[in-house]
């Protein structure tokens, strides 16, 4: 089956239901077992072949899959919530993450279909900041919001919006796509064709990027060079570290400012992997918004952290084939 279009909002019957999760992104792909009030019942997690060929990613799906279904609950299942690192195209049940290039217009609902333990069950996609935002929405940090904006900040960045409460993907399902939205003019060209996207200053990848062309060096975890490695430089006080994340805070408020300005919103919360270094990326952000966002109907945006962490993808996922 496919997907079609819809303003998400929570499921309409929470009692009794188990839905399948997946969360794809760059780096992992998750699967869950999640029941009506959005708890994680079985968790599985597979690293993101994202330089090979397509379809080993795909195998990697089916993987997940099985361990899921393997679970005697997979029979309870009513449908499976797909959230997809983008862009996506929930009109066509296709997706082309910018950071798994072997996926170009990829047939994903209904290669998931086809998966033999899914077996005609519903598939829903959605792109991973929408599903983050609706799962922030039904158990998370927005869950008393009628409007905000829900980030991930990861290998990627992502965002989804819920408007007048109710999560909002757009007729293709990127609304709020703000990782690629342009923050500076003549910034580095973006794998997406544009220039100065938020995710080519905000994103894990730009982080790490921007602190070893800085000169910085990978003091701790026998040498590793990723965000996190530069969060722990940042913490022990490395000047250099300290401002890649500063970098990447600014470029976030930029692209807040610039969503809440056009859409009249108070509230962001942010998740994702990179979102784990806490206040070194919270700090800055809220103290650049004072910049960004200057006008006085825009104060004050307040800055939440995610509600659900690292699991926030997988039970919008469920939030998702909930609301289908
Ligand atoms: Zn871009």
């Amino acid at each position: 089956m496919t997907s079609t279009p819809h303003p998400t909002d929570r499921p309409a019957d929470p009692s009794a239901a188990l839905f399948a999760a997946l969360d794809i992104g760059g780096t992992k792909i998750a699967g869950a077992l999640v029941d009506g009030h959005g708890t994680l019942l079985h968790r599985v997690q597979r690293l993101t072949p994202s330089q090979e060929p397509g379809e080993a990613v795909m195998l990697t799906i089916h993987q997940v899959i099985g361990k899921l279904a393997a679970d005697p609950r997979w029979r309870e299942v009513r449908a499976v919530g797909i959230g997809c690192a983008g862009p996506v195209d929930i009109a066509h049940g296709t997706v082309s993450p910018v950071n798994i290039p072997g996926w170009r217009g990829f047939p994903l609902v209904a290669r998931v279909a086809a998966d033999p333990a899914v077996a005609g069950r519903p598939v829903v996609l959605g792109g991973d900041g929408v599903a983050m935002a609706a799962g922030e929405h039904w158990r998370g940090a927005a869950r008393d919001a009628g409007d905000a904006l829900c980030l991930v900040v990861s290998t990627g960045v992502g965002a989804g919006l819920v408007l007048d409460g109710a999560v909002r993907p757009g007729p293709s399902g990127n609304a709020g796509h703000l990782g690629h939205l342009s923050v500076d003019l003549n910034g580095e060209p973006c794998p997406c064709g544009s220039r100065g996207c938020v995710e080519m200053l905000a994103s894990g990848t730009a982080i790490a990027r921007h602190a070893l062309r800085s000169g910085w060096q990978p003091a701790a975890r026998g040498g590793a060079t990723d965000a996190a490695a530069v969060a722990e430089s940042a913490r022990q006080g490395d000047s250099l570290a300290l401002a890649a994340y500063d970098r990447a805070g600014r470029a976030l408020a930029a692209g807040i400012a610039a969503t809440a300005t056009l859409l009249d919103l108070r509230l962001a919360v942010i998740g994702g992997g990179v979102a784990q270094a806490g206040e070194l990326l919270l700090a800055p952000l809220r103290r650049h918004l004072h910049t960004y966002a200057a006008l006085p109907f825009l104060h004050p945006i307040e800055v939440r952290r995610t509600g659900l962490g690292s699991d926030a993808g997988l039970i919008g996922a469920a939030a998702l084939a909930a609301s289908h």
